[in-house]
């Protein structure tokens, strides 16, 4: 994993629970999970999708169940994800308002899904109880975990009254804000109770409690992470679009990862129209790189470049090398065990650019303008050589190609019986 084990955050202790092979909790990585978009019940479109999102590094990926169509249509799915495009990801099923019924009426649907997601907001409201348990004994019949999702777009309103009428009539009423986030919190946690009076195993359940702003995240985390020692799914809810929800996200999930709270992960992006849903994914595993957690692709340190730097070439450069390890990865992933936690530094100018390349696995300082037209590349440390003139980025590939094939052999392959 990315960074020295001193430096990694200490989880927040939790027991583990199963997803469909997928371990979720402190004693295992943090996992990265997404959610597709697509009709669930298109099976081909939403088994393209899952496959997508499997491919760019989601391990949990969840489908919304909101109709018999949709809950029809899941076994087919799996099916063809399985058999025709050979990806076999934990698939979770997202279900609102109608879950029970869906669940109880679509057994093959019920046994195909890894885990079930419960919205204790929208389970029901005159038989919220009965609803709730129908899907709990659901999941013990067919040994599935369940996320109990708490949502503050679709809070328990019933709860949520109880806890204000009581706030009112306390001496020092607190602030609404306080009361919704505690409801939140009760919600999740009277839900988890309900779970194991029904019969679910205690580690058969993980639970998340959403809200969209960043402060409340935390402050709704940090509480559910010490009342209980079920593993917390994170994410910011309706994190919103491009740079605002990239923002947004990767600054609440930082800080309550960097706690140790929070053992799989979700960013909620909205995509650009049109565009795939893989980013969310991307994004996911870069917050966790960035926090030395975990380790998916060779990081590039580059310089912002300056006054220095007045060509495009550098940024230029940057972005090839960058692209040429995000191309690569796949083959190395099978290939060169380790590679992933590769530094490179690609730099400016000479001004930082030997010391970051001196920290970096394998780095290179451009000449900035009126320098010397010398790109010193550093490997492990050491000043390996001087390139010089035009060719400059296809000759730092090369030589990237040559260090990562020393570097990071490829496991022997095993002797023959
Ligand atoms: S390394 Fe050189 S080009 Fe890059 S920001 Fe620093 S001074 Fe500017």
């Amino acid at each position: 994993m990315g960074g020295p084990e001193s430096l990694r955050p200490k989880r927040r202790p939790t027991v583990s629970v199963d997803v469909g092979g997928v371990l979720v909790g402190s004693a295992h990585p943090v996992v990265v999970q997404s959610m597709t978009n697509t009709d669930t019940a298109d099976p081909d479109g939403t088994a393209i999708q899952v496959a997508r999102l499997a491919h760019a590094g989601s391990q949990l990926v969840r489908i919304t169940v909101n109709t018999d169509a949709a809950a029809a249509a899941v076994p087919e799915m799996l099916r063809k994800l399985r058999d025709n495009l050979g990806v076999d990801v934990p698939v979770i099923g997202d279900f609102h308002y109608n879950g029970h019924q869906l669940l109880v009426d679509h057994p093959e649907m019920a046994k195909g899904l890894a885990k079930y997601r419960i919205n204790p907001g929208n389970v029901g409201t005159k038989r919220h109880d009965q609803h709730f348990a129908t899907i709990v004994r659901v999941a013990i019949e067919y040994d599935k975990p369940v996320r109990i999702g708490v949502n503050w777009g679709s809070l328990d309103q019933a709860l949520l009254t109880e806890l204000m009428n009581e706030n009112a009539a306390a001496p020092e009423p607190r602030d609404a804000r306080d009361v919704m986030i505690e409801a939140m919190i009760e919600s999740a946690m009277r839900s988890a109770e309900l779970a194991e009076t029904t019969g679910l195993r205690h580690d058969r359940i993980i639970l998340s409690a959403k809200v969209s702003q960043v402060r409340d995240l935390v402050d709704v985390y940090r509480i559910l992470a010490r009342r209980s020692d079920y593993p917390l799914h994170l994410g910011l809810t309706e994190a919103g679009m491009g740079d605002k929800g990239i923002v947004a996200s990767a600054a609440g999930l930082a800080i309550l990862l960097d706690e140790g709270i929070g053992d799989t992960i979700r960013v909620s992006l909205t995509p650009e129209p049109g565009a795939g849903r893989e980013r969310e994914v991307e994004i996911a595993q870069q917050v966790l790189q960035s926090l030395g957690l975990r380790a998916f692709l060779p990081q590039v340190s580059a310089c912002p470049g300056c006054g220095r730097t007045t060509s495009t070439f550098f940024q230029e450069m940057a972005q090839q090398i960058q692209q040429h390890l995000k191309d690569r990865m796949p083959e190395w992933q099978a290939t060169r065990p380790g590679v992933e936690e590769m530094r490179v530094a690609v730099m400016g100018c000479v001004v930082n650019g030997p010391g970051e390349s001196k920290h970096a696995d394998i780095g290179i300082s451009l000449p900035g303008t009126f320098e010397d037209p010398v790109a010193p590349v550093f490997i492990d440390g050491k000043l390996d050589r001087t390139l010089r003139g035009g060719g400059l980025v296809d000759e730092f590939i090369g030589i990237l190609e040559d260090y990562v094939e020393r570097r990071y052999p490829a496991p022997a392959a095993s002797a023959p019986t």
